[in-house]
């Protein structure tokens, strides 16, 4: 953890930085490759979707797991500050571990959560939620379409 010391007027104040985040070339460097490779990805390219990485030093936790990466969808106001239309986070301490094969998977992962909502009539970037929820045993013993 690291601490920013600021004071003002009314004395002294210790401001707790939780989190700090990089600017990924790396991780863009994975994402170009990942979106060469998926043929279900290549819209991203010919629509100019714009992406950026970061890489954060936070080792992030959901629900008591651990959270490899994460894919935003930066809201319309902040564009003038941010200029992409989603970002990618990759939470570096939880994924020390994995090969560069398993990093690319991940990537890949979080680029399908780039999507479009095209049910208005007028095309919409989105973020695209799970389509799978399962337990580990039942996909393990009955494969991942056991429901079909
Ligand atoms: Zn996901």
């Amino acid at each position: 953890m690291k601490r920013k010391e600021s004071v003002n007027s009314a004395g002294s104040f210790l401001l707790r930085i939780m989190e700090q985040a990089r600017i990924s070339t790396r991780y863009k460097d994975v994402a170009d490759k990942v979106i060469a490779e998926h043929e279900d990805l290549h819209w991203l390219d010919t629509a100019s979707v714009s992406i950026g990485f970061l890489a954060s030093d936070k080792s992030k936790k959901s629900k008591g797991r651990e959270v490899l990466g994460e894919c935003i969808k930066v809201r319309d106001l902040y564009r003038a500050y941010i200029p992409h239309e989603f970002i990618v986070v990759i939470y570096e301490p939880n994924v020390s571990y994995l090969t560069d094969e398993q990093l690319e998977i991940l990537i890949y992962h979080e680029l399908l959560h780039v999507g479009v909502d095209d049910t208005t009539g007028e095309p919409r970037l989105q973020i695209v939620p799970h389509d799978i929820e399962d337990f580990r045993k039942v996909i393990d013993r009955y494969g991942i379409d056991w429901s079909r």
